[in-house]
C-alpha cells in the first residue's frame, strides 16, 4: 500500500521535521527550528562583537542629575564626591558618543579621559560608588586590586591583568570590555616609598605606576586571555583602553598631615588667622589636591591621568543609621525580604536600630560591621525561620537586639 504523504511540517531554513526538532516556530509563510534559532542567534551576537563600540550613541546620555539620583538610592551622603563622579561619567559617555560621531574626523578635538582618583577611609563607600555606576550604565565592571600588581617580570600580577578580569566581566565580549569601567583598589599601596625616587628598584611601587600609564591613557593593550604571565606563543587578545573609565580608590593614610601642613603654610601671612578658623579640622581630605597625592608619592604622570580628583568623608553616627535603613538594598530591608520569603513579617524598633550603630560606632567597624552585627542578631532567629507559622510576625527589640550582641561580643569577628 502506498505511504500515506505526511502533513509534518518542516523547517523552511534546514527542511528538518518538526518530530526531529524540539521546538519548531510558526510564522506567516514558513516555519524555524530550534537548531536554526541557535544558529541565528550566535550570527547576531558575531556581529554585535564586531561591531565598533558605539555605546550609547543612540540611547540618550544620563544627565549629571539623573546619575546623582541613581546614586543616591544607593549611597547614603558623600554628596561632593557624588557629583564629580556624575560628571565625570556623564562627560565619559558624551566622550564616547562623540567619538562614534567624528570617527572618519581627521581634526576632531581630543576629548580627553575623565578617569577619577576617590580618596576616602576604608569602608566610606569607594567600591559601592564605583559597583553602582556601573549597575546603571549596565557596562563591564571589574574591582582591580592594585596591591596585587608588581613591575613585569617580578612575582605578582602584571598591569594588564586587570583587563583580564575586565573581559571575563565581559564575558571575552572585547567591545564591550572596551567600554567597561575599571575599579582600581588602593592605588595609595602601590605608591613611591618616600619622596625621592628611590635608587634600588621599587618594583610594586613606581615601576607598577609606570606601567599603568599605557593602560590609562588610551592604549591598545596585548592581554594574556587567561591572565598569569604573558608568554610569546600565547595568543593574546587586543584591547583598546581608550573609551576605559579607570575610578581609582584608596584610603591614602596620613594624607591628612600632608594637607594640613600645605594649608597651614598658606594660611600664614595676610587673613590668615580667619581662614585656619574656616578649616574643618576633622575632615581634612575635603581639601584635598593632586600636589598632595604626588608628595604621597604617586607620580606626577600618573596623578595627571586622573584628572578629577575627589574625597569621600568619614562616616559619622547618623551616617551608619541611615545606611542600615535607607539605601534600596539597606540590610535592614535585605532581612525583610529573606523573611518575606517564609512568610514572616519582620519588623525592627527604634531602639534596636540604635543599638546597632552603637555597637558598630563602638567596636569602630564602620559601614562594614552593621552586617556583621545584623547577621549575629539574626542568625538564630533565621535558624528557627522554617518553623514559624506563615504569616506570622517578628519583632526586633533593643532588648532582643543586644543580648544577641553581647552574646555575640565574645565572638573576636565582632570585635575586631
Ligand atoms: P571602600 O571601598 O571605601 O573601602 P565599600 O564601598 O566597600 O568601602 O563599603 C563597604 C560597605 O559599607 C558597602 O558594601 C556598603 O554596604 C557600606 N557602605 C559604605 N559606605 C556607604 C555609604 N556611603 N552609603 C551606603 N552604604 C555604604
Amino acid at each position: 500500500m502506498p505511504k500515506k504523504p505526511t502533513t509534518e511540517n518542516h523547517c523552511s531554513f534546514c527542511g528538518r521535521p518538526e518530530s526531529q526538532a524540539q521546538l519548531m516556530l510558526t510564522g506567516l509563510n514558513g516555519y524555524i527550528c530550534d537548531s536554526c534559532i541557535k544558529q541565528a542567534a550566535q550570527m547576531l551576537k558575531d556581529l554585535e562583537h564586531q561591531r565598533p563600540s558605539t555605546y550609547h550613541s543612540d540611547k540618550p546620555i544620563p544627565t549629571p542629575q539623573q546619575i546623582k539620583d541613581y546614586l543616591d538610592q544607593y549611597v547614603i551622603g558623600q554628596e561632593d564626591a557624588k557629583r564629580v563622579l556624575a560628571v565625570s561619567v556623564y562627560n565619559h559617555y558624551k566622550r564616547l558618543k562623540y567619538f562614534a560621531e567624528h570617527k572618519d574626523d581627521t581634526n576632531d578635538v581630543e576629548i580627553e579621559k575623565s578617569n577619577i582618583i576617590i580618596v576616602g577611609e576604608t569602608g566610606t563607600g569607594k567600591t559601592l560608588m564605583a559597583r553602582t555606576i556601573a549597575r546603571m550604565l549596565d557596562v563591564p565592571f571589574c574591582i582591580a586590586d592594585a596591591t596585587t600588581l608588581t613591575e613585569a617580570g617580578y612575582v605578582g600580577d602584571d598591569v594588564e591583568n586587570v583587563l583580564v578580569r575586565l573581559l571575563q566581566a565581559a564575558d571575552y565580549d572585547v567591545a564591550a570590555a572596551e567600554r567597561g569601567i575599571v575599579f582600581i583598589d588602593e592605588i595609595d599601596k602601590i605608591a613611591r616609598k618616600g619622596d625621592n625616587p628611590s635608587i634600588t628598584r621599587d618594583v610594586s611601587g613606581e615601576g607598577v605606576q609606570q606601567a599603568m600609564l599605557k593602560l590609562l591613557e588610551g592604549a591598545v593593550v596585548n592581554v594574556p586571555p587567561q591572565g598569569g604571565r604573558k608568554h610569546p606563543e600565547q595568543p593574546m587578545i587586543q584591547v583598546n583602553t581608550r573609551n576605559i573609565l579607570f575610578i581609582a580608590g584608596g584610603a591614602f593614610d596620613g594624607i591628612e598631615r600632608a594637607i594640613a601642613s600645605r594649608l597651614k603654610s598658606n594660611v600664614i601671612g595676610y587673613n590668615g588667622a580667619q581662614t585656619r578658623e574656616q578649616i574643618d579640622q576633622h575632615n581634612m581630605l575635603r581639601y584635598i589636591l593632586p600636589m598632595d597625592l604626588k608628595h604621597f608619592g604617586l607620580i606626577p604622570e600618573l596623578v595627571g591621568r586622573f584628572p578629577l580628583l575627589t574625597h569621600l568623608n568619614p562616616l559619622d553616627r547618623d551616617a551608619l543609621r541611615r545606611i542600615l535603613t535607607e539605601p534600596k538594598n539597606a540590610l535592614t530591608k535585605q532581612y525583610q525580604e529573606l523573611f518575606k520569603m517564609d512568610g514572616v513579617t519582620l519588623e525592627y524598633d527604634k531602639g534596636a536600630l540604635d543599638a546597632i550603630v552603637d555597637t558598630a560606632v563602638e567596636y569602630k567597624l564602620g559601614a562594614r560591621g552593621l552586617r556583621s552585627i545584623m547577621e549575629n542578631i539574626m542568625n538564630d532567629l533565621m535558624f528557627d525561620l522554617p518553623n514559624k507559622e506563615e504569616g506570622s510576625k517578628v519583632r526586633i527589640t533593643k532588648k532582643l537586639a543586644l543580648e544577641q550582641i553581647n552574646k555575640a561580643s565574645i565572638n573576636p569577628t565582632l570585635k575586631q
